[in-house]
């Protein structure tokens, strides 16, 4: 016979991502008593720590902060850690088409017609953004012909030359980890405006990649963890809510069962995992249509995110940043991901290693993750030699992440819409139901899919509850 554990409280949160580790921060700070289920045996979600043969510390989920992201700096800073620029000094190669060129700053050397192309759609595109993103998406001026189409109709029409084209699909694989023809042009825009615009999705300096988190950036979720102590379940995986019941202590509220964790009773629930997992968790009775189709609507990407450690960051002496990108390549995004502090001492050699990170977005993660393990490691060293030459060719370690594969993720960096989602159904994507709250990065109104919008909605979702309890 297997015994349940039965355990109450205010508020349960599912899910130790940043988004439920905030929300129950900011809820236990307000005096709430609170629950944290986590389905994994460690916290983090998305956020992930890897380690390299020497001991040193590199990211194999998300990474980076950058300018504008105020929720995240503030947690980082309230949360005693530091920052730390990522490497980009020296020049960066851009292959569009068929040129390749080394460049430094923030436009590549391209055809003069590839260019103006480029300029004028992104014009365009971040004129779009700002409109869309300045209300709720589905409110916004023309959301209905732009959730109609897919980004990448959008950008056929946008776009006039072969280069500018492929150049937008590469972004849109680095930035989504999805096709242009995946997701939604009301989407698309709606995201660009959350982050402020294309070059502050795509930069490395004053944009999404600007820095890095000293300890590798799980250290945010482990330190938030680490003040909410025992208030945070592990290896409880949430398999059912119900929602119309008796909370605590008879009063309304909902009722929680996991997978061999414990059953909770709370008078409130905060669901923050990605809207494809909060699909998977049985609600009892059904929740509304609205709710329910729109999850329907918004599935995951799909990214390989591999790290290779070498020696020393060879490419530097060669006048390089580490800064690649290729139209044609599988390996369409590569960066110096050397960690901080250089030396990781055993690793072979007496200087600090480098460390290139690479993606493999949409398209092809499907192709990368159909292969073996040795002929998909093959591919993205052929892909590096390519790019940075044959001293690529002998890496010290290689650690990948294959984000589809992982029960409690499904991919990754985040949710999208696909045409019609948010124009029928947006308002469900925060609109609590009864006692049921909506967190994660995917309902946030800035940087959504990032960390940062992990952090808002946290925030956002505590103040709901605290609200509806007062
Ligand atoms: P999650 O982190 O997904 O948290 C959800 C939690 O819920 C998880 O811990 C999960 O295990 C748990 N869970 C799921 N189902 C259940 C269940 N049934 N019961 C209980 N628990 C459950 N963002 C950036 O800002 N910068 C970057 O550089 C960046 N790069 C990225 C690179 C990669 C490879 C990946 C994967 C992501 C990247 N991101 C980046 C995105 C960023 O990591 C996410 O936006 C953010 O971490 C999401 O936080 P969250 O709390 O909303 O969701």
């Amino acid at each position: 016979m297997v015994l349940v554990t039965e355990k109450s409280a205010d508020v349960v949160v599912v899910g130790a991502g940043v988004a439920g580790l905030v929300a129950a921060r900011d809820l236990v700070r307000s005096g709430a008593d609170v629950l944290v289920l986590e389905a994994r045996d460690r916290v983090g979600g998305r956020l992930l720590n890897g380690e390299l043969p020497g001991g040193a510390t590199v990211e194999l989920g998300g990474q980076w902060v950058g300018p504008g992201q105020d929720h995240v700096l503030r947690l980082i800073g309230e949360l005693g850690l530091r920052t730390y620029p990522t490497h980009a000094e020296g020049e960066h190669i851009a292959e569009v088409g068929p040129s390749r060129s080394r460049y430094t700053g923030r436009i590549p050397r391209l055809n003069p017609l590839v260019l103006a192309d480029i300029g004028q759609a992104q014009y365009r595109l971040d004129r779009l953004a700002r409109r869309v993103a300045a209300t709720d998406p589905w409110r916004a001026p023309g959301s209905g012909e732009l959730d109609a189409q897919t980004f990448d109709t959008w950008l056929r029409r946008t776009a006039h030359t072969e280069g500018g084209r492929a150049f937008f699909r590469l972004v849109t694989e680095a930035v989504f980890s999805a096709g242009p023809e995946d997701m939604s042009a009301l989407w698309a825009a709606f995201y660009v405006g959350a982050a402020g615009g294309i070059d502050r999705l795509i930069n490395v300096v004053g944009g999404a990649q600007q820095d890095r988190v000293v300890g590798g950036t799980q250290v945010i979720a482990l330190r938030l963890a680490e003040e909410l102590g025992d208030r945070v379940v592990l290896d409880a995986p949430v398999t059912g809510i119900d929602w119309r019941t008796r909370g605590v202590q008879g009063a309304p509220g909902v009722r929680v069962t996991t997978r061999g964790g414990p059953e909770v009773r709370a008078r409130r629930a905060v669901v923050a995992v990605p809207p494809p997992l909060a699909a998977r968790i049985r609600f009892t009775p059904g929740l509304p249509g609205d709710r329910d189709q729109l999850v329907q609507r918004m599935p995951m990407g799909r990214v390989i995110k591999v790290n290779v450690a070498y020696e020393e960051p060879f490419w530097r002496d060669a006048g390089l940043s580490g800064q690649a990108n290729s139209t044609h390549r599988a390996l369409g995004t590569v960066l110096d991901n050397t960690p901080h502090g250089g030396s990781p001492g055993s690793l072979g050699s007496s200087g600090p290693p480098g460390v290139l990170v690479g993606f493999l977005e949409g398209r092809h993660a499907d192709a990368g993750s159909r292969l073996d393990a040795a002929e998909r490691r093959a591919r993205v060293i052929d892909d590096l030699v390519g790019y940075f030459g044959p001293r690529a060719r002998h890496p010290l370690a290689y650690i990948e992440r294959d984000w589809a594969e992982e029960e409690y993720s499904r991919g990754c960096y985040g949710a999208f819409a696909v045409p019609g989602a948010l124009t029928r159904f947006g308002p469900a994507l925060r609109g609590p139901v009864g006692p049921l709250h909506w967190a994660g990065t995917e309902t946030a109104t800035r940087w959504a899919g990032y960390i940062d919008g992990a952090a808002e909605s946290g925030h956002r979702v505590a103040k709901e509850i605290l609200a509806a309890l007062s």
